[in-house]
């Protein structure tokens, strides 16, 4: 028997056969570089398939990239160059991917940073398939289930399997917010990542995986059987658990109705909602429109897109956030100079009214969606009243002239913003008298708050929702607007994670906005609370002076 430790990944407990994924394993027939690159072609174009009809354009959208990269001249030109004047295949490809991604690595933008990351995927990809060993995984035959355990999986080898058949994965590699995690959550299953002392020696074994704990366990001898197994029945039982209140409304053990809705990124991520209850769409991300095509969507594809999720989701109300590009995520056609510092630059509602055309687009499209039910637009990255006045004048400019054409517009518009800002979670109490409702996007408000890029690995530690600089800003906030008597929910991360579910109660949160896949484990962690208890907790949670004693006080209650 072996316990191997990593980290928690995503939640869950199983049982079952491991499969090694391993990139090496292939039919090891040398072939040309043009023959790999077409079969490299191939394979990302199916990819990018079954990514879009699985996970969305916005996962879909790294395939396109990967296929632009391979037919690019100025890729596979110089690597042919190399192989013509003598070099090895394998080393023509790491030499000019190497050498193209140094300079993208050394770019201020994280956004040609991330591509010197594709540069290096596709590369190695090339080599792989060069020496024959074309990763083109097949699970066996049948329908057993299997824990995927690899050294570490990229956006391509994660869109190999079947998901269906898929018990969870274990990396050697990789961090908490690594690729593996997200996609383990957004199927709903258990992830442990960072096992350092992983082998493909796992293979074929039978293992136990704990995303709770972080442990892997292989081999297990028969007394840590005893263990993991009630584990797993309890996991089990809690599953089934989620069963009964999938179809209910949520109320907290002392009878306080909360709200849960979800969060989407396109219209398709509704497709799995027959018979689950969920108090509306409480994020709708819209930049999937404006990024999954060269040019921008029309007035009319947007209403399109909209409307669909109004209309699938009524009576019950959506929150269709405006575009939130810039930082991290670039528009070609926004035509944005190069920044030295993006996250802090011409993004999110900044970029939309420094473009004025492009997003009274979007709002006519939105009055137009929401024309005979409730409509609620949310606006990012605000940090100043004037961008909200500013908006509203535009709602009315775009409201006068579509009745100027005489199409009819949403009578029943609330305008929201995101509290993920200092400024505007500093603000709250003024800001309260100016929108309709709140919704705290703790993802960025964590980033701003504590100065610590959330895509940065370096400094992950300190960007960290446990830290009390955090837990106060929110406090303040969903008070400010209590008092106000406005909406305030979380649509961030934090409002999934469990660990903080009692805290927000406490703090008096009435609304949380989650993925789909994790909201009956959301649902029944409020179920089980006692609001009295969560005020308790929160009064702790409020006097301690750092994460570590923060973290005591959550896992002891
Ligand atoms: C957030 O910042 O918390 C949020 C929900 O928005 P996004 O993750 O899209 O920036
Ligand atoms: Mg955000």
């Amino acid at each position: 028997m072996k316990i191997l430790d990593g980290i928690a990944g995503a939640p869950g407990v199983v049982f079952g056969k491991m499969l090694y994924f391993d990139k090496k394993a292939g039919n090891s027939k040398e072939i040309s570089l043009d023959e790999a690159v077409e079969k490299c072609l191939e394979k990302v174009r199916r990819m990018y398939d079954k990514a879009l009809s699985d996970l969305g354009e916005d996962k879909a959208k790294i395939f396109s990239a990967y296929e632009m990269l391979l037919e690019d001249a100025m890729f596979t030109g110089p690597i042919k160059e190399l192989i013509e004047s003598g070099r090895a295949p394998e080393d023509a490809v790491t030499e000019v991917s190497e050498s193209m991604s140094a300079i993208l690595l050394k770019k201020e933008s994280e956004y040609l940073r991330q591509r010197a990351d594709d540069i290096m995927n596709v590369g190695n990809m090339i080599k792989e398939t060069l020496c024959g060993a074309d990763s083109d995984f097949t699970m066996p035959d049948g329908n057993e289930k299997y824990i995927i355990a690899a050294r570490e999986l990229t956006p391509v080898d994660t869109m190999l399997f079947d998901h269906s058949r898929l018990l969870g994965f274990v990396t050697k590699e990789g961090g908490a917010t690594s690729h593996t995690v997200i996609l383990a959550k957004s199927i709903g299953i258990p992830a442990v990542v960072g096992v350092s002392e992983l082998t493909e020696e796992v293979c074929c074994k039978e293992a136990y995986l704990d995303g709770y704990s972080g442990k892997f366990v292989v081999e297990p001898n028969e007394e840590t059987k005893k263990i993991y197994d009630k584990k797993v029945s309890e996991e089990l039982e809690f599953i089934k658990s989620l069963d009964t209140i999938k179809q209910n409304d949520t109320y907290t053990s002392d009878g306080e109705r909360i709200k849960v809705a979800i969060n989407i990124g396109k219209p398709s991520d509704l497709k799995d909602i027959e018979n689950q209850q969920f108090d509306g769409v409480g994020l709708f991300r819209s930049e999937f429109l404006y990024s999954s095509s060269k040019e921008k969507p029309s007035v009319n594809q947007q209403y399109e897109a909209y409307k669909k999720v109004i209309d699938l989701v009524y009576p019950e109300s959506v929150t269709i956030r405006t575009l939130d590009v810039g930082g991290d995520k670039q528009i070609q056609y926004f035509n944005t100079p190069k920044e030295e510092n993006p996250f802090l630059g011409n993004r999110g509602i900044r970029l939309c009214l420094a473009n004025e055309d492009i997003f009274l687009e979007q709002l006519k499209a939105l009055l137009m969606a929401g024309a005979d039910k409730k409509l609620k637009i949310m606006l990012p990255m605000v940090t100043r009243i004037e961008e909200i006045t500013r908006t509203r004048e535009l709602v009315e400019k775009a409201k006068e002239e579509l009745k100027n054409e005489g199409v009819t517009v949403s009578a029943n518009l609330e305008l929201g913003i995101m509290i993920e800002t200092p400024a505007s979670a500093i603000m709250s109490e003024v800001f309260a008298k100016h929108c309709d409702f709140f919704s705290i996007g703790t993802n960025d408000l964590v980033q701003y708050i504590m100065s610590a890029d959330r895509g940065n690995s370096a400094v992950e530690e300190i960007y960290n929702p446990y830290n009390p600089a955090v837990l106060r800003m929110i406090n303040k906030v969903i008070n400010d607007g209590a008092k106000a008597g406005i909406e305030v929910s979380v649509c961030g991360d934090l409002a999934a994670n469990t660990d903080f579910t009692e805290i927000l109660l406490g703090m008096g949160l009435k609304k949380f906005s989650v993925p789909l896949p994790m909201i009956n484990r959301i649902k029944k962690k409020i179920s089980d609370i006692n609001l009295f208890s969560a005020q308790k907790l929160v009064e702790s949670v409020l006097s301690a002076e750092d994460e570590n004693e923060i973290i005591k006080i959550i896992r002891k209650g």
